[in-house]
């Protein structure tokens, strides 16, 4: 696979939806109109759209490693905003997966650079229930952190000033913690979907109850 070979890609990719669905491309140029904000991992495995099998257009995403949702990431909070405000999306996603790098990368001593940087937050999380793991083996260590990081990043966001200020503003918006089985394609919810300020806290500790 070179990069010439993208654009060969590429081309049949656009021909065949077209034959599939004339219009498609004419009629997804003329108005981005997402229900979803989907805030996710980078991992290429992890295809936002794809995994809920909808098409592009339908779901506004953003990706980084690990699915963190840090109220000082521009990034991350400018996405949220934009979706709420412009978008008028009224479901947020965050969704981690099993057998994510980002939390493995955590879970070790070793020195990856930059990144530790970034996975800072998830060694925090770890460090945070260090009780709850010391009790587990090395596979549920990672299983279970990669749950409690969607857990604790709906937690983040419900407490980011875009939300508090929607919220504030009766805008309906629900936050919902998923997680993905690379190994079977498949979604489960976490139960976790807060939907209102005053509900936070409460379903911040009823999810880690069930969890830890
Ligand atoms: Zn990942």
């Amino acid at each position: 696979m070179n990069i010439e070979k993208l654009f060969e890609q590429n081309k049949i990719w656009a021909e065949q939806i077209e034959h599939e669905h004339p219009g498609f491309f004419e009629e997804l140029s003329k108005q981005q109109n997402p229900k979803f904000l989907w805030i996710g991992c980078s991992d290429s495995r992890v295809p936002a759209n794809q995994i809920v099998n909808l098409k592009p257009g339908e779901v506004f995403v953003h990706r980084n490693i690990a699915n963190q949702v840090l109220s000082n990431d521009f990034n991350c909070m400018s996405v949220v905003q934009f979706a709420i405000e412009v978008l008028e999306v009224e479901d947020i996603i965050v969704c981690g997966h099993y057998g994510c790098g980002g939390v493995n990368a955590a879970l070790t001593r070793n020195a990856h650079g930059l990144v530790d940087y970034w996975i800072w937050n998830i060694r925090n999380i770890k460090n945070k229930y260090s009780d709850f793991f010391n009790s587990l083996n090395k596979s549920e260590t990672a299983d279970k952190l990669c749950e409690l990081n969607v857990i604790e990043q709906v937690h983040n966001l419900a407490n980011t000033k875009p939300l508090k200020e929607a919220w504030n503003n009766k805008k309906n918006i629900n936050i919902h913690g998923f997680i993905y089985g690379l190994n079977n394609g498949l979604l489960k919810n976490l139960n976790t979907t807060v939907s209102s300020e005053k509900d936070t806290e409460k379903i911040y500790q009823e999810s880690l109850g069930k969890l830890i």
